[in-house]
């Protein structure tokens, strides 16, 4: 008796890429790294899998991501509780401080890979989805923050975004941030009466982000709380302006948000996010800011650090809203055969052709020209190889041009000899 198999799907929130639209995540990789080497940034690699207590302590406990978006299980194998990485900060920290990359000199690096948020999925909001992940570490001055934000503007430039804006804020230091949090509670104590229930909730373990509500009814009352921009001393609106100064050197425009604040806990003087309305509202592209605190607090020597995170899916999106991206061909070459003898030639010939550096599909199994030639073709291959009993008696292959001829002068269909194959083919394809 067959046992019946339900089928199995992908979990809600989880895309496939398939080979057709993964051409374009391969050429915005492709641009993306060709970007970052030009300013000196080397990858880096961490695990997907971490300790729980790393972004417990290190994105902060009552944060949106680690009050309710983490996909966090017990080990049954070992008891250990770990989280799939819900951002790429943490495990980079974590890595430079177990590897003490930073003993000798500050460094450049990045990432790219998924990350894992349970979150309600919609437009530009998924469960897993994907992160560019920049990080200058060991740097304090206000050059680098400025430095990353002016390398941002040439990425949006050079895959032709625009539609696509700067908000920034200063978020300063422990002790102004903690001037100004006694204020805003104060603050909102007085307007209770406005708050939704998350706000209320929010109000004691994390205030400024009672300011980053999407609530309509309390926009009034976030427009005019205490501004923590209004709380910096000398040394953080020094900074900021060291920033600005560099980025009005720059040409890049920007809007001070004095209501910014990011997800996460560990930020301090300069945030910032790139935003566009172009994408629904889940507008945010990337985000990113200072974080001098969280290599010590991870156990670290203490070291300033600045980075940021893009969102891979919401930047493909808007990227494909301008150029339409043709699907990639399989193949350069595509061989089509009749017979047992023409199908080992063309399998020997394809590996030489594959020596010159071409791309090379070998028709699989045997079937008949017409389909052989209906399967070329759909691959976009540019030229069809015909090798049969005619070619085998005359030791020369016929060549079909499928599409975009070199020359336009070239004949459609022509005859190679063999021992030529490869360095025609070399030369027109
Ligand atoms: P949001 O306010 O949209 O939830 P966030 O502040 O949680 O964003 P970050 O933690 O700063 O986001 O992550 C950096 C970037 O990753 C965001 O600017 C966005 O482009 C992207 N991003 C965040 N969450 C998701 C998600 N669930 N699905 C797809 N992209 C996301
Ligand atoms: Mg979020």
């Amino acid at each position: 008796m067959t046992q019946s198999f339900q089928k199995v799907h992908a979990l809600t929130g989880m895309k496939d890429v398939l080979p057709d639209s993964s051409a374009q995540w391969e050429s915005l990789e492709a641009v993306v790294r060709e970007w970052l080497a030009a300013y000196g940034y080397r990858n880096m690699r961490t695990p997907v899998l971490e300790h729980t207590r790393l972004f417990t302590r290190g994105i902060g406990e009552v944060t949106d991501i680690v009050e309710k978006e983490m996909y966090s299980f017990t080990d049954a194998l070992n008891n250990e509780h770990l989280t799939m990485r819900p951002e790429f900060t943490a495990g980079m920290v974590r890595a430079t401080i177990e590897h003490n990359i930073l003993y000798d000199r500050p460094q450049r690096v990045y990432a790219m890979g998924p990350v894992f948020r349970h979150e309600k999925p919609q437009r530009g909001r998924y469960r897993q989805f994907h992160q560019i992940d920049v990080e200058a570490l060991g740097f304090a001055g206000p050059d680098i923050d400025a430095e990353l934000i002016v390398m941002l503007g040439r990425l949006w430039k050079r895959l032709g975004l625009s539609d696509i804006r700067l908000e920034l804020n200063s978020l300063g230091q422990a002790d102004e941030r903690a001037a100004h949090r006694q204020a805003l509670i104060q603050y909102l104590e007085q307007h209770k009466d406005v708050l939704d229930e998350e706000a209320r909730r929010r109000m004691y373990t994390n205030p400024l982000r009672v300011l980053d509500t999407k609530n309509p009814a309390m926009q009034d009352m976030a427009d005019q709380a205490p501004r923590l921009f209004d709380f910096l001393g000398e040394a953080s609106l020094a900074h900021f302006q060291g920033v600005c100064e560099r980025l009005q050197d720059a040409g890049i425009e920007y809007r001070l948000n004095p209501r910014l604040v990011r997800g996460l806990d560990y930020y301090n003087l300069t945030v910032f996010e790139w935003v566009t309305d172009r994408l629904g509202a889940q507008g945010t592209v990337c985000g990113g800011g200072r974080y001098d605190g969280l290599i010590e607090l991870l156990g670290g020597k203490p070291a300033p650090a600045v980075g940021f995170a893009i969102g891979v899916e919401r930047l493909l999106d808007l990227w494909s809203q301008g150029a339409e991206q043709p699907a990639a061909p399989e193949c350069q070459v595509y061989m089509i055969h009749q017979g047992g003898q023409a199908q080992r030639l063309a399998s020997t010939l394809a590996e030489s052709l594959r020596d010159a550096g071409l791309r090379v599909i070998v028709h699989a199994g045997s079937s008949g020209f017409k389909s052989q030639f209906k399967r070329a073709d759909a691959s976009g291959a540019l030229v069809a190889v015909i090798l049969g009993d005619d070619e085998l008696a005359s030791q020369a292959a016929s060549v079909k041009w499928l599409r975009g001829q070199a020359a336009s002068d070239q004949p459609q269909q022509e005859t190679i000899p063999l021992d030529r194959l490869v360095t025609e083919l070399k030369l027109k394809v």
